[in-house]
């Protein structure tokens, strides 16, 4: 060191690297191993400021780009799925869906048209016997009815009460149910958000176009 003086009139303990003014400790810092003056540090901060805000312009533009998008999809249900696997969350949904959302009360329309969508291109994976409970319209009793087998498709953890639920071929979502007599018994259920995320990849469901920044 050569008994430079920085602004201040203390010694200097280097120079700026960016313009080479002679500084002291206290109008100086070390950024990422280089001295900077203060000058340079304030442009430093601006610069990594703007950064941030380009990035989190651009997050921004790619999201109104999303909805946008979204809300093209005519089908309300396929919008509704489609924003589900794309990442929407439920607010934009709300707005993008009205009335769907929450899905709770939907599950079986949403089912049907599962069913519809994916009869010939998603196979089924999995037979299922259905036996349904009836209340015996003289006696008021409950008893069981065999309804025969369906082909189905499985989602698991998939019902609005976190079971495996299933999507019957004829479009109904359904609860595969246990009784206290070790009978299984097929009840119609409700889907989550599980199960709807999976038909959206099941259907390979996207936006309309990709979104390129
Ligand atoms: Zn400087
Ligand atoms: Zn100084």
């Amino acid at each position: 060191m050569s008994g430079e003086l920085c602004d201040c009139e203390t010694f200097a303990v280097g120079r700026c690297s960016e313009c080479k003014t002679w500084v002291c400790g206290d109008h100086s810092q070390l950024v990422e191993g280089r001295r900077l003056c203060d000058t340079h540090v304030a442009a430093r901060v601006r610069a990594d400021q703007a950064v941030r805000d380009n990035t989190e312009r651009s997050k921004r533009a790619r999201r109104t780009a999303m909805l946008k998008q979204l809300g093209t999809i005519a089908d309300p249900i396929q919008r509704l799925l489609t924003g589900l696997r794309v990442g929407a969350d439920e607010a934009e949904l709300a707005q993008l869906c009205p009335g769907m959302v929450p899905w709770g009360g939907h599950g079986q329309p949403i089912a049907e048209w599962f069913a519809a969508q994916a009869g010939p291109h998603v196979p089924h994976d999995i037979t299922l016997a259905i036996r349904e409970e009836r209340v015996g319209a003289i006696s008021g009793r409950p008893r069981l009815v065999n309804r025969g087998t369906q082909a189905a498709w499985t989602f698991p953890a998939g019902s609005s009460h976190g079971e495996d639920a299933f999507v019957l071929a004829d479009g109904r979502a359904v609860v595969q149910y246990t009784s206290p007599g070790a009978a299984t018994i097929t009840r119609t259920s409700g889907l989550g958000r599980v199960a709807l995320m999976q038909m959206a990849k099941l259907l390979d469901l996207r936006l309309p176009e990709p979104i390129v920044d």
